[in-house]
């Protein structure tokens, strides 16, 4: 193992895929890394997300995970839309939606998070709330506690990042709106599903349930609706339940027993379906990563080009000695382009689950019809794998 970052510190704002994979990489370089996360503690919830092909494959392996990840797999099973009554309408076939090997985005986290916690200086309950460039590192105040100082700051801070508000700009500037929000938490398996997933679309909503683990207790919700850009605040839950409440009222199917849950829940993920546009991923010494840069919120495998692309990052910077101006540069040529094909891929994945119109609705049952026939379904497997293969990785120090 080289050591040839130990002279870098380094400042990862965000504890959730990102910003720990890339510590990960980092410290076993020898690099001294502080994680700053706005939560209190490590975030678990979200549903399950997915790694696919050779390139995924070779950075779990290099990051030492493959074997916890597949330890902790959902196997997931088939899929159906259902009508109001519960009656399936379509089957969708299971390598179709969760890739190669999927896993809890919460299981994910905490994985890597138990890998490097003790090689990783972790700050739970805290925010940057300035960066100073200058020649000779970066000066960081803190919501808590007193400035430091770093060589770089990386920007794992998610979809909304504050790094990139505070360093780019705006973030209106940058993020694409796609007309839909969606909701992930989890309520009382009262389907006795048993990995298996049902989802019911009526025009502009929809509500998923599946049990991806085999818990005979637990299921996951995801709710997704069609919308104009809502005002809220972010960190307000008792809004988005509001919010969620208001815009499923009324809707058939299990909706009422999920509303009734969500009232429960401590685990809700909120958020709009979006991605985030940016030209430049590096500014000086600070770098953004995940969807802090290149953010998907659904169906574009956010979190498989995270991990690749803390991979490269934390390779590139052990190849170039720590200087972080070569280092940069090829992160940014390296990663770019592999992130908006995935972000193509996923395009707006909002009408796939909640059709404006019956008519759509219907259509698109017809498509996930075709689709899961066994050519289509080979075919849209070999798209997403060309997405998430889409780069040429290069051997780093090992
Ligand atoms: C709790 C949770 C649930 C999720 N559920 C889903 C889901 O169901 N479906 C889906 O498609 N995607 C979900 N995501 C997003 C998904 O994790 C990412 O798309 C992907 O894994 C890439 O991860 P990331 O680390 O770049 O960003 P994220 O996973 O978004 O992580 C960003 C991290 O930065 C932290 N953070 C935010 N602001 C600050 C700040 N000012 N200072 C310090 N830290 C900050 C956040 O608390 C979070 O831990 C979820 C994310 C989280 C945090």
């Amino acid at each position: 193992m080289t050591d040839n970052l130990s002279h870098l510190d380094v400042l990862i704002s965000g504890a959730s895929v990102a910003g720990p994979a890339l510590a990960l990489g980092l410290a076993r370089y020898g690099a001294r890394v502080t994680v700053v996360e706005k939560a209190p503690a490590l975030r678990g919830g979200g549903f399950a997300v997915d790694f696919r092909g050779h390139v995924h494959r070779r950075v779990l392996t290099a990051m030492g995970i493959w074997d916890d990840v597949h330890a902790h797999q959902t196997h997931m099973g088939r899929q159906s839309v259902v009508d109001a009554d519960g009656t399936p309408r379509v089957d969708l076939p299971a390598q179709m939606m969760s890739g190669d090997v999927e896993i809890f985005r919460g299981d994910l986290a905490r994985i890597v998070y138990e890998r490097t916690r003790d090689t990783v200086e972790y700050v739970f309950g805290d925010s940057v709330t300035a960066l100073t460039d200058t020649p000779d590192g970066v000066e960081v105040a803190f919501e808590r506690g007193t400035s430091r100082r770093f060589d770089l700051v990386v920007g794992a801070d998610g979809l909304h990042s504050n790094t990139r508000r505070l360093v780019f700009g705006d973030e209106s500037r940058y993020l694409r709106f796609f007309d839909h929000y969606v909701a992930g938490f989890s309520v009382p398996n009262h389907l006795g599903l048993d990995r298996t997933g049902r989802l019911y679309s009526e025009p502009g909503r929809c509500v998923v349930l599946g049990n991806y683990d085999g818990d005979p207790d637990r299921a996951g919700a995801l709710l997704v609706f069609r919308s104009e850009r809502l005002a809220y605040d972010r960190r307000d839950v008792a809004a988005h339940k509001r919010i969620l409440a208001e815009r499923f009222a009324g809707m058939g199917w299990e909706t009422p027993a999920v509303l009734k849950a969500l009232e429960e829940t401590d685990d809700l993920y909120f958020d709009a379906i979006a991605q985030i546009h940016i030209d430049r991923l590096t500014k000086g010494r600070v770098a953004l990563l995940g969807d802090a840069g290149y953010g998907a919120t659904m169906g574009g495998m956010g979190t498989g080009v995270a991990i690749v692309a803390a991979h490269v990052l934390a390779g590139e910077l052990a190849l170039a000695g720590g200087d972080h101006r070569v280092a940069f540069a090829e992160y940014e040529t390296r990663v770019r382009d592999f992130a908006r094909g995935c972000q193509k891929i996923s395009g707006n994945a909002g009408p796939f689950f909640a059709p404006a119109t019956e008519r759509r609705i219907r259509s698109r049952d017809r498509m996930y019809r075709m689709l899961s026939s066994r050519m289509l379904a080979g075919f849209f497997k070999r798209l997403t794998e060309k997405a998430a293969t889409a780069i040429e990785l290069r051997d780093y120090p090992a």
